[in-house]
């Protein structure tokens, strides 16, 4: 069936159901950007000029909410606890829904077991028959609750799964095998799934699909109000939890001497005593208020926590300035806390690499806040700056909606023991190289076989020794295409880049394909699982598969829609 988009919102809302603070949450944000989304679904529909939808039957299953998971955010909700994610599941229900999708929302394990038709009971129950759904999206608790009551029958329809993921998943900590040979096990990584089924909150791991969430947008003239009515002096600091703000008085200070700093500090009955007296502290607000508050405000500024949130984006699209420490070194799971466990090695360079990254100035402003005198500088700086609401087209509604549309029409995942690709055995048709470059272009004499993104997209570029893929194909203006590294792990791909080698070994190694220029060593991958972005060696120049991307909607190359 073709799906159609759906402007009316009422039924999505009723699906979402009542009881925890959470879904009250998540309700009252989808019905505040209702008229939002409808907007930028009209918008797309007419960019994508009647092109044929699969209506697809699609199952959210969100783990982290559930009773039997503990669900340990419902009741911090409206006590300052995380909301990112809140905000994330809001937003892709909205996005599934408006698309056309026939949807069904579970937030329990009896939901669950319902709608995929297994007997509820204790212990480990295989589903038998076929999967009524074509996707499931879920997260790791979602995943665990699945792997325990579908037992063996989850590794049948793996494919169908789309984990929501906030910070990634690197293929190096997915792969069981792998992981706990060489030390990469974690408390979540080892599902032996294809990388992309992954879904982040930012695109900063590209192994994994970007799904991301929306920020409010704002028309010409509500622009044009905010730049009129921006108080030059006033400052909201990021952190709604006292713990956030605790050994940051001396920052603080140094703010207060030129600004009025606001804080939305939750509280019962008292100030806490993290947040001095003389900042104004409203309160955890809701939502529109504290997109308000943001309107006034000059600067949004951060004191290094929380990681990677919703808010800075927000903060932008009201006008703000965004202040944010530079890490150095940067934080991971090797040496913080908070990583620690997380299946990634992702180097955390900022409080929000994203906004440093892809937005930066004169919206975002990154410094070592030790250094009084830049801290000092970059305040003056934004007092007297003059920038206009901004938010990257990849955190509009039509943004999302473009992306998810992609995704599910064109991305397929390819199960573990498919595909083995290595030496001897061909999967892409033959290189030819480019003079004077390591880009590489198709042969036009063989058609390239069925591939999204298209193979069109498609540039081969060598790192440095101890680069990663990430880095080689950002350097070149490019983003790593994990969907590529089938067609490039090839002895035709290093005998088109003129590599010497003495051998060429298949191996198990999510640094390959890769080569030791010293050593004349090459190495293919043998385990498609492990073809990853991520990986870098000291000694290993690695083979990269780059690809373009839409100016605003890194997830997509220019021809992929
Ligand atoms: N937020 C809110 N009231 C506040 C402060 C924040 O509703 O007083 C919302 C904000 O709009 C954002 C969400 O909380 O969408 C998540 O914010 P944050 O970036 O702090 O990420 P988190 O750590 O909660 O995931």
């Amino acid at each position: 069936r073709q799906a159609a988009f759906r402007t009316d919102l009422s039924v999505l809302l009723d699906q979402v159901g009542t009881g925890q603070e959470s879904l009250s949450f998540m309700k009252r944000r989808i019905r505040r950007l209702a008229q939002q989304w409808a907007t930028a679904a009209n918008h797309l529909d007419a960019k994508l000029e009647q092109r044929w939808r699969d209506q697809k039957k699609i199952l959210v299953h969100v783990g982290f909410l559930t009773e039997e998971s503990g669900d340990v955010f419902s009741p911090k909700v409206l006590k300052g606890g995380p909301l990112g994610e809140m905000v994330q599941w809001a937003d892709i229900l909205t996005s599934l829904h408006v698309l056309g999708h026939n949807l069904k929302i579970s937030m329990s394990l009896k939901d669950l077991q319902g709608f995929l038709g297994v007997p509820p009971g204790r212990g480990s129950c295989p589903l038998t028959g076929p999967l009524p759904f074509d996707l499931i999206y879920t997260d790791y608790h979602g995943l665990q609750q699945m792997k325990q009551h579908m037992g063996l029958s989850l590794k049948k329809h793996k494919c169908h799964i789309r984990v929501i993921d906030t910070f990634g998943t690197e293929p190096a900590y997915n792969h069981e095998e792998y992981a706990t040979l060489h030390g990469y096990r974690t408390n979540w990584g080892y599902w032996n799934l294809d990388s992309r089924q992954y879904m982040t909150m930012f695109p900063h791991t590209p192994d994994n699909s970007f799904m991301g969430f929306v920020s409010e947008e704002l028309n010409d003239t509500e622009k044009r109000s905010i730049q009129q009515n921006k108080v030059n002096n006033m400052a909201v600091v990021y952190g709604k939890e006292p713990s956030m703000w605790k050994g940051k008085e001396g920052f603080l200070q140094i703010l207060h001497r030129y600004m009025e700093v606001h804080g939305t500090v939750y509280y019962e009955t008292q100030r806490p005593p993290e947040v001095p007296a003389f900042v104004k502290n409203h309160g955890l607000l809701p939502q529109h208020e504290l997109q308000q508050l943001l309107r006034k405000a000059k600067l949004f500024i951060g004191f290094g926590f929380p990681y990677e949130g919703p808010a800075p984006l927000e903060a932008i699209a009201n006008g703000c300035i965004f202040l944010q420490p530079k890490f150095n070194p940067p934080h991971s799971s090797l040496n913080h806390e908070f990583f620690r466990g997380k299946p990634t090695s992702r180097q955390v360079s900022a409080q929000h690499p994203y906004a440093e990254q892809y937005i930066g100035k004169p919206h975002v402003i990154t410094v070592d806040f030790n250094n009084t005198e830049e801290f000092e500088a970059a305040i003056r700086e934004i007092m007297s700056a003059k920038v206009e609401p901004y938010l990257p087209y990849e955190y509009t509604c039509e943004g999302m909606l473009e992306r998810v549309h992609a995704y599910i029409q064109n991305q397929t995942c390819s199960a573990p023991n498919e595909a083995h690709p290595g030496v001897g055995k061909q999967l892409g048709p033959m290189f030819v190289p480019l003079s004077n470059s390591t880009a590489l272009g198709w042969s036009p004499n063989v058609p390239p076989p069925a591939a999204w993104p298209p193979l069109r997209a498609l540039r081969l570029l060598v790192s440095q020794e101890g680069q990663s893929c990430v880095e080689a194909c950002q350097r070149a203006g490019l983003v790593c295409e994990r969907a590529h590294f089938h067609y490039i792990n090839s002895k035709e791909a290093l005998h088109a880049l003129e590599v010497q080698c003495e051998v060429v070994d298949s191996e198990m190694n999510h640094i390959l394909p890769a080569f030791s220029v010293m050593r004349r060593e090459c190495g293919l991958q043998r385990e498609a699982l492990l073809f990853s972005c991520a990986g870098h060696s000291p000694k290993y120049r690695r083979l990269c598969p780059c690809r373009d991307f839409r100016q605003g909607q890194v997830a997509l190359c220019r021809d992929c829609l």
